[in-house]
């Protein structure tokens, strides 16, 4: 894989991510990945966290579901090392393993994953009718997602937006700005596309805005 480096995703953001997420937004991972878990009902099997970044999602999951193996996968190869020292720092490294690529072209095998995880990361992605075909491909039958983005609760969501707004003052909250208003139609239409319209549903509340695609056994 040879990094691919956008003006969004450089060495310099990845370091930022890092930063903010092992502090600012450390509480929300934990929270993520119990709601995580309790929605999907999947708590063994092979876990794939999409966009990883720092691999605190990862960590948290790995933690939650102590019998799941986690991949932090994320096309940034400066993303990947930052999450190896944080999973090597949290004693995970028997665990989760990083992976480097594009979440429209993924290095895994049909069926190979039983719960896919992502925060923040959707909102990114060039193509989401290609990524979620891919993602429908690698899931394993009987597996399920939790993709999108939030804070895991209404008062974390509080605090943490409080806390990015003093640090500065025009950080702008994309997990809002790109869900509002075109949730549920949108997905909607796109499964119905992809032929999966039957096992979805859209969570949009106060945990965040989810998209739970469910692959039957
Ligand atoms: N999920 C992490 C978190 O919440 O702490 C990081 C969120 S960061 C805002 C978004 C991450 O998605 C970045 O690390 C970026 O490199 C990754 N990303 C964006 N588009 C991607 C793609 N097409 N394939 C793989 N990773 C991608």
């Amino acid at each position: 894989w040879t990094q691919t480096t956008t003006p969004t995703f450089n060495r310099d953001n990845a370091l930022k991510m890092n930063d903010i997420a092992r502090t600012v937004f450390a509480p929300i991972y934990p929270v993520i990945a119990r709601n995580a878990v309790a929605v999907t009902g999947v708590d063994r099997g092979v876990c794939l966290e999409l966009g990883s970044g720092p691999a605190m999602l990862s960590i948290a999951m790995a933690r939650q579901a102590p019998q799941m193996k986690v991949i932090a996968f994320d096309f940034s190869v400066d993303a990947g090392q930052i999450a190896m020292d944080n999973i090597r720092e949290a004693q995970l490294s028997d665990r989760i393993r990083t992976a480097a690529g594009d979440v429209h072209a993924m290095p895994f095998e049909d069926g190979y994953v039983d719960l896919i995880v992502s925060r923040g990361s959707m909102f990114f992605w060039d193509d989401l009718k290609s990524a979620f075909r891919e993602i429908y491909r690698v899931l394993a039958p009987g597996g399920c997602t939790y993709i999108g983005g939030g804070f895991g609760s209404l008062e974390l969501r509080e605090k943490v937006v409080a806390e990015m707004l003093k640090r500065n003052p025009a950080w702008d909250c994309y997990a809002k700005k790109k869900t509002d208003g075109d949730g549920a139609g949108r997905f909607g239409k796109m499964f119905r596309k992809l032929g999966c319209d039957d096992s979805y549903r859209i969570i949009d509340d106060e945990t965040g805005f989810w998209v739970v695609l469910s692959k039957s056994a």
